[in-house]
């Protein structure tokens, strides 16, 4: 096969040099609302082909490498038990690519949980402006535990609107959002 990331022919869906050079992560932060933080491990323009093939079956073997690199080696310290709650974590194309993220997110004090956080209106937001975005609000629900320290998971912020959007409904839980992470950033 062909590395997903270079084209060259790989035995992996990421070639060894793309996962050990190219394609090591640069974290970042960005402020949304005020003073909300968001941390991305890469400029979605450098792994836009990688992040899209969500859209396909093989997404779930190029996000289980890529969460390898970028997920499971950012590890802050919590003296606290954590939820890593993934945003809209339904099944697509067999797999769901935030579910998979904040999978190798887990430390013995995070715990991710799935399945907890979900849109109640599909709206696709890929090459929309923020008024649209502001207008086809996802309408979130959530479903878990009241009171929760939470991690939000999501493969990708733009405006960071729909970041904002399930912060509020999980604060309307009790919970409390300490910060965001994303695989990418789009920066608008
Ligand atoms: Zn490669």
């Amino acid at each position: 096969m062909r590395c997903t990331s270079c084209g060259k022919f790989s035995l992996y869906i990421l070639c060894k040099l793309c996962k050990i050079k190219l394609l090591r992560p640069t974290v970042t932060k960005r402020l949304i609302d005020g003073n909300f933080a968001v941390y991305s491990f890469y400029n979605y323009e450098e792994i836009k082909n990688l992040v899209d093939s969500k859209y396909y079956f093989h997404g779930d073997r190029v996000y289980k490498e890529l969460s390898k690199i970028s997920f499971a080696q950012f590890n802050p310290k919590f003296d606290t038990k954590i939820s890593a709650i993934p945003i809209d974590d339904h099944t697509r194309h067999g797999f769901s690519q935030t579910a998979i993220l904040s999978k190798y997110f887990q430390q013995p004090n995070i715990k991710a949980i799935y399945g907890s956080l979900r849109a109640t209106k599909y709206v696709k937001y890929a090459g929309k402006d923020l008024l649209y975005r502001q207008k086809h609000k996802r309408n979130f629900e959530y479903s878990g535990e009241s009171c929760l320290k939470v991690v939000l998971i999501d493969d990708i912020i733009t405006t960071g609107l729909t970041i904002l959007e399930a912060k509020s409904c999980l604060e309307a839980h009790n919970c409390e959002i300490l910060f965001a992470l994303t695989l990418s950033d789009a920066k608008v």
